[in-house]
């Protein structure tokens, strides 16, 4: 077995850039004062994150002060949905997609208990929406919620066109773009967005740190009630270092996004195309041009994900089922079911996501694997058949 491992789940979370990590020491080491205090320490600590937030929103095109730091995207997702429907006091709705991440799915049950009425839009078998239906969900909702792209099949909903659309309607405008910031261009000056959730650990900062962008003059609902910090609209003394580390990895990955995106996406296709000529039975789910540069979700029929990932595990390939935070749950994935892939083959799903870390040794190990895995697994089944 290679003692290195062939990393290709980035969309779960990534290695933290050796920059960032340079950036990051220091607030680890000597510079840690509590930026509310009042001594030059802690203005060295004060100043790194004024400098942070600086960064993040010069990158998206927003003012420093629309931007909350929080602990990850869950965080960021979970503040979002809950300001935009505070305003709705005696019940509003929300309109969102059945191919969420469970950080807007699992709050969405909260806000229906409350009162509030939940539209789920559906996808089509490309994991699109249909405009059409998009029109008439939004006719007296308060707000949409709606992922940018999608953590699984990394298909792209089109954002300024459903922001717009939302905005000629009154209703307020949440976008999940932990997946797409640090990879696709984004500047909000020119979007009719309300709320942008992302997070460190998908671009190479660490875990433990996000951001939620929340448009000027947009209603908050603070969360974590407590000290005067994020201007009192999500208290706790800040993680210094992790926002540090936010900052420096928001303007890298600013820097190397149209290169990377171009070498990322020539290793992506060639990849997703040997393994679909290599592997008898398999089928890509998802849309085949919108979609992130970085990500292939590819069905093999007839076997079982977590066997394929138990395989490439032993070769020293990291690669993932479904989102991570479903690993363990025998179910097949929500988005591949919202999207009509039949139960056999929904169960036999694989995620690889690259990075700009990903070299092409990596790559090509996976395509090597990946044949011989799938027909061990073939033979082995029930409902084998190459
Ligand atoms: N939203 C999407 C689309 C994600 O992919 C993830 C993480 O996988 C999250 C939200 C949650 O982010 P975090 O892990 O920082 O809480």
């Amino acid at each position: 077995m290679n003692s290195k491992i062939a990393y290709l789940d980035n969309n779960a979370t990534t290695q933290v850039d050796p920059e960032v990590f340079e950036a990051m020491k220091p607030f680890l080491k000597s510079e840690f004062g509590n930026p509310s205090s009042l001594y030059d320490l802690a203005g060295t600590s004060s100043d790194a994150i004024t400098t942070a937030r600086e960064q993040l929103a010069k990158t998206l095109g927003a003012r420093p002060d629309e931007i909350i730091f929080t602990s990850c995207g869950t965080e960021s997702d979970n503040m979002a949905l809950a300001s935009a429907m505070s305003t709705a006091t005696g019940g509003g709705k929300l309109v969102t997609t059945k191919v969420e991440h469970a950080a807007v799915g699992n709050y969405t049950k909260r806000l229906s208990e409350e009162g509030h009425t939940i539209v789920e839009l559906s996808v089509d078998s490309n994991g699109q929406i249909d405009l059409d239906e998009l029109d008439s969900a939004l006719e007296g909702a308060t707000a949409i919620s709606i992922m940018w792209a999608n953590n699984e099949t990394g298909v792209l909903f089109p954002i300024p066109e459903i922001a717009k659309r939302a905005h000629e309607r009154g209703v307020l405008v949440h976008t999940d773009a932990v997946q797409v910031v640090g990879k696709i261009p984004i500047n909000l000056s020119e979007l009719e967005i309300d709320y942008l959730s992302l997070s460190g650990h998908k671009f190479h900062a660490p875990k433990g740190v996000g951001a939620l962008y929340v448009r000027s003059g947009s209603p908050v609902h603070s969360l974590v009630m407590g000290g005067h910090q994020e201007k009192g609209r999500r208290g706790g003394t800040e993680n210094v270092a992790g926002i540090v580390a936010l900052g420096r990895a928001i303007v890298l990955a600013e820097q190397h996004m149209d290169d990377e995106n171009n070498r990322v996406r020539a290793m992506r296709d060639q990849l997703e195309t040997a393994l679909l000529e290599s592997c008898p039975n398999a089928r890509l789910n998802g849309s085949v041009n919108e979609r992130l540069p970085n990500t292939t979700n590819i069905s093999f029929e007839f076997v079982e994900g977590e066997g394929i990932l138990l395989l490439l595990n032993m070769q020293g390939i990291a690669a993932s089922s479904g989102s991570a935070c479903t690993t363990g749950s025998l179910e097949p994935s929500h988005v591949l079911r919202a999207m009509g892939v039949p139960y056999t083959a929904a169960h036999g799903a694989v995620r690889f996501s690259l990075s700009r870390f990903t070299t092409q040794e990596e790559i090509d190990r996976a395509i090597e694997a990946m044949p011989k895995i799938i027909k061990r697994l073939r033979e082995l089944s029930p409902f084998g058949r190459d």
